[in-house]
C-alpha cells in the first residue's frame, strides 16, 4: 500500500500534516510533506481528527478539454496547446463534504479528474525539470455550472463557486501511468466516466512546465488535469464518487447550502 498523506483538524480547531496509518491512527508531521515535514511522536486515533482536503493551495490551475473524447462530447476540437484556466481556492473542500447547488445554476456538472501536487516553487520549467516539481497526486471532482460556462464565454464563474472543487482525500506519490479513472453517480453501475490516465493529451509534465511559462508555481498547489469523456449533470441530493486506481476515491454530496 502506497503511503498516504492527509491534512487533518482535531476536535480543538489545530490543523496538521500527517501520515495515514493502515489502522486510520495519523501520524503527524510538523510540516506539509513537501517541504520536509519529519514525524513526530504525536500520533492521533481514528475519533480524534477529520479528514480536510490533503492541501491548502495558493491557486488551482485547471486544463480544459484534455481527454479527446471528452473534448469531442463538447462538440469542440482538442486544443493545439492546453487550455488553462483557474479555480479559486475557496472552492477546495474535503471528501464527504457537501457540494452546493448554486442558486444562480439550473444545470451543475460533476468532472472526474486527476489532481497533480506541486512540491518546489516553479518557474519556466522544462518538461523534465517539472516532473521533479510533482510531489504527488489526488483525485478532484471539477465541478462546473455549465449553464452559466455556455452563457459567459469564460469561465471564472461556471468553475468558481465555493465547494466546486472536492480535492482528497489524501496524496499519493506514485501513479501508475495506465491508472483508470472512473465516476460513479449514486453507486450505479457501469460509471459515468471510466478512462486511463494516458489517455490524457497533454501529460502532467508537459502540464506544469506549460502553466510555469506563466506563473510561479508554489509549494502546495494544486493542477487538475481535466476529464475524461462521460460528464453529466447532478441533482441534489445525489452521491458523487470519483475514483482513481492506486489513490482510493474522493465522495461527495450535492446540497443546498445551509
Ligand atoms: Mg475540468
Amino acid at each position: 500500500m502506497a503511503q498516504r498523506y492527509v491534512r487533518i483538524q482535531t476536535g480543538e480547531g489545530q490543523i496538521y500534516y500527517g501520515l495515514l496509518q493502515l489502522n486510520r491512527a495519523v501520524q503527524i508531521l510538523d510540516a506539509p510533506p513537501w517541504l520536509k515535514g519529519q514525524s513526530t511522536d504525536l500520533e492521533l486515533a481514528p475519533d480524534q481528527y477529520q479528514l480536510l482536503a490533503p492541501c491548502s493551495p495558493s491557486k488551482i490551475v485547471a486544463v480544459g478539454k484534455n481527454y479527446a473524447n471528452h473534448a469531442a462530447e463538447m462538440g469542440t476540437p482538442v486544443p493545439k496547446e492546453p487550455l488553462l484556466f483557474l479555480k479559486p481556492s475557496t472552492t477546495v473542500i474535503a471528501t464527504e463534504s457537501d457540494i452546493f447547488y448554486p442558486l444562480l445554476s439550473q444545470r451543475v456538472d460533476y468532472e472526474g479528474e486527476l489532481a497533480l501536487v506541486i512540491g518546489e516553487r516553479c518557474v519556466e520549467c522544462t518538461p523534465e525539470e517539472a516532473q521533479s516539481k510533482i510531489w504527488g497526486y489526488t483525485i478532484a471532482n471539477d465541478v462546473t455550472a455549465r449553464d452559466l460556462q455556455a452563457q459567459d464565454g469564460q469561465w471564472t464563474r461556471a468553475k468558481g463557486f465555493d465547494t466546486f472543487c472536492p480535492l482528497g482525500p489524501w496524496i499519493v506519490r506514485e501513479l501508475s501511468p495506465g491508472a483508470r479513472l472512473q465516476t460513479f453517480v449514486n453507486d450505479r453501475q457501469p460509471p459515468v466516466q471510466s478512462a486511463t490516465i494516458d489517455q490524457m493529451v497533454f501529460a502532467p509534465d508537459f502540464l506544469v512546465s506549460y502553466i510555469s511559462q506563466v506563473m510561479t508555481l508554489l509549494p502546495g498547489d494544486i493542477i487538475l488535469t481535466g476529464t475524461p469523456e462521460g460528464v453529466g449533470a447532478v441533482q441534489i441530493g445525489d452521491r458523487i464518487r470519483v475514483e482513481i486506481e492506486g489513490i482510493g476515491y474522493l465522495e461527495n454530496s450535492v446540497n443546498v447550502r445551509k
